[in-house]
């Protein structure tokens, strides 16, 4: 039993914590599964540095996300106004 625990860190394996850590950072999965995985983690070294390295590669995708320029949103405004009134054609295709 010990022995499987040593094994299990969290009562996951490496490779289940591995299929399901996309998700756990997500906070996509159920709640008793993210507290096995987070056992797993604190117990494990190789899936806490795993963890690490895909929390820094989404956390650099979020701080690569710049505020929107005014200017972008005014004309994304109109642009949508244009679009409700029927000025632009959606079909891609001018035929007049
Ligand atoms: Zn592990």
């Amino acid at each position: 039993m010990l022995k499987l625990f040593k094994r299990k860190p969290g009562g996951l394996s490496c490779g289940e914590v591995m299929e399901v850590l996309q998700s756990y950072l997500d906070g996509e999965i159920d709640a008793e599964t993210a507290g096995k995985v987070t056992s797993h983690l604190d117990l494990c070294v190789d899936c806490d540095l795993e963890a690490g390295v895909y929390d820094r590669i989404r956390s650099s995708l979020a701080t690569r996300t710049e505020p929107v320029d005014a200017g972008v949103l005014r004309s994304l405004e109109s642009f949508s106004e244009r679009l409700m009134n029927g000025e632009i054609d959606t079909n891609g295709v001018d035929n007049d």
